[in-house]
């Protein structure tokens, strides 16, 4: 197998994906020197009900049209080949034994780090890799937060904060807006707004 010195693992539920996700992991990509992204589709988010979430097939087709013009961007099907919910911390031991040797940086957005603490043994998790947290402008994260009181000391020592421009999108509003009928172009790849106007999706 082909070795790489460090390797991104970009998970998300990317319902749907969206211009904000591929500027993350492209940013964090170019800053860590990160041989490949690997994007992860969550089957079954452990903080989302499942029936709330379009079908894990579509999300996958999604992702998998809106990296192929990008060569250090993968996708992986792992999460969804899993059965049971979708746990990070699966995710990461999965990686490390698969690339032996290789760093591995789990990139997150900021939001996501405040709700860390509900995360499945997130204080092994901590310790297990890296984490490229990116924030928007102006979005600050002090370690007195008190939201962040929760996370292990070692997190602290294996995390990076990543700032990158301010993009406005929300996968949460490109549903709404498709349901609504007005336009979401510009706000994620011409393919995906394809896939989804073809398929009737978020109708
Ligand atoms: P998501 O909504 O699809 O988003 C994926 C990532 O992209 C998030 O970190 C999100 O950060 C970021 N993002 C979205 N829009 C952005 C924008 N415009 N600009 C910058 N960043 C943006 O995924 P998710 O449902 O939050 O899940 C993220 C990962 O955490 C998944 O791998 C999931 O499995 C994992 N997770 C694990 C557990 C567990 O193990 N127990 C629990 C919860 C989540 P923001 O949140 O800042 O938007």
């Amino acid at each position: 197998m082909q070795k790489f010195n460090s390797i991104g693992i970009m998970g998300g539920t990317f319902d749907p994906v969206h211009y904000g996700h591929l500027i993350a992991a492209e940013f964090a990509r170019h800053e860590f020197k990160l041989d490949r992204v690997i994007f992860m589709p969550a089957a079954r988010p452990p903080h989302k009900e499942i029936n709330e979430v379009l079908n894990s097939e579509h999300r996958y087709k999604m992702v998998k049209l809106a990296i192929q013009a990008n060569p250090f961007f993968k996708i992986s099907d792992l999460e969804m080949k899993r059965t049971g919910k979708s746990y990070t911390i699966d995710t990461i031991r999965y990686y490390l034994e698969y690339y032996r040797g290789s760093d591995i940086f789990f990139i997150m957005g900021a939001d996501s780090l405040l709700m860390m603490d509900t995360w499945k043994d997130y204080q092994e998790l901590s310790g297990l890799c890296r984490f490229v947290v990116v924030t928007r402008p102006g979005y600050v994260i002090e370690r007195s937060d008190p939201a962040l009181k929760n996370l292990p000391p070692i997190l602290w020592e294996r995390m990076e904060f990543l700032p990158i421009p301010g993009l406005d999108i929300s996968s949460t509003d490109i549903r709404h807006r498709v349901a609504e009928n007005r336009s979401i172009k510009y706000l994620l790849p011409l393919e995906v707004e394809q896939y989804i106007l073809d398929q009737g999706l978020y109708r």
